[in-house]
């Protein structure tokens, strides 16, 4: 414990050892507090039988608590600096994979079946790399990996926003993208002194538990996202008229009125207002009338 790497000073031990300079646009901010890590590795409830699969281990603070509580880690790091650094701090450790990949880039299903496919559970837990943080979750809700959770750090407002009910100024198409998926739960803020360097903004960890089927039932899943987007395209317009621009002239106005009023929907609402059923019902309808 003495010799964790999320120490401040065994942190610039290693970085000097290495002469690592950190890359601000790979969003290399380390967690050099083990309290932080221990309240991450907590809330992701792990224990032998879970494979997990970590985004971006750095010099592998995250990374050494995970090998200790999990059955293994599939770690990708993007930055080839830090493969050799990787291969010397978490030499004690027998049951973690690095992967040098992008995230973004990577075959996730063939990777994760080869490295995890003997673990009953599978869980992400992550410090996310900031600038990329939502195409990162989308990739991973998406990827139809059968996970548990994903439990990861990332910038407060965002994840103020996964979390966001409706009727709130958070809440938006992310929001229900999420939710669609996963339950989300902040777990708690983070002030900006638990990293090296610090980051611009606050930090929060957040929750998404994976439910076993999507939270609405839709007939087609890509038109609901789009008619999700296109609701909240101009915050401040009705929904009426940012559905009119959605369907583009497919039906008039007093149309689209008609079969708003028909499902109980008031067109003066605006898009944050709706609940995910809602949408669902009206992407139903909608996609039903070809519009
Ligand atoms: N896990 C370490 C920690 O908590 O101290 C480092 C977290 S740091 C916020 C984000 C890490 O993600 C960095 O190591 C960075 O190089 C890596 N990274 C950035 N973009 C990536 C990508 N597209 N794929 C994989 N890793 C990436």
């Amino acid at each position: 414990k003495k010799n964790d790497i999320a120490t401040p000073s065994r942190t610039k031990e290693i970085l000097a050892q290495h002469g690592f300079m950190f890359k601000k646009s790979l969003g290399q901010n380390f967690i050099v507090e083990r309290q932080i890590l221990e309240q991450i590795v907590s809330a992701a409830e792990l224990s032998d039988d879970v494979g997990v699969i970590e985004i971006g281990p750095g010099i592998g603070a995250l990374t050494e608590q995970l090998a200790k509580r999990a059955g293994k880690v599939l770690a990708f790091e993007i930055d080839q600096r830090l493969v050799p650094v990787l291969a010397q701090t978490l030499a004690p450790y027998p049951n973690i994979q690095i992967i040098h990949q992008d995230i973004l880039k990577a075959d996730l299903q063939q990777l994760v079946e080869e490295h995890l496919g003997q673990f009953s559970r599978k869980s992400v837990v992550a410090n996310l790399p900031y600038y990329i943080t939502t195409p990162i979750l989308m990739h991973l809700l998406e990827a139809k990996l059968d996970l548990e959770q994903i439990v990861v750090m990332i910038q407060k407002e965002v994840a103020e926003r996964l979390a966001a009910e409706p009727g709130t100024k958070d809440y938006g198409s992310l929001s229900i993208a999420v939710q669609y998926f996963a339950e989300a739960r902040i777990e708690r803020i983070v002030p900006k002194s638990v990293f090296v360097p610090q980051p611009n903004v606050d930090s929060a960890v957040i929750s998404l538990r994976l439910r076993d089927k999507p939270l609405v039932e839709v007939q087609d899943e890509d038109y609901f996202f789009r008619l999700i987007r296109a609701s909240f395209a101009q915050r401040r317009k009705t929904l009426l008229n940012n559905l009119h621009t959605f369907i583009e002239g497919r039906m008039s106005k007093e149309e689209l009125q008609a079969v708003l009023e028909r499902i109980d929907i008031d067109g003066k609402r605006r898009g944050e207002t709706l609940s995910i059923q809602e949408f669902a019902k009206l992407s139903d309808v909608l996609r039903a009338l070809k519009a």
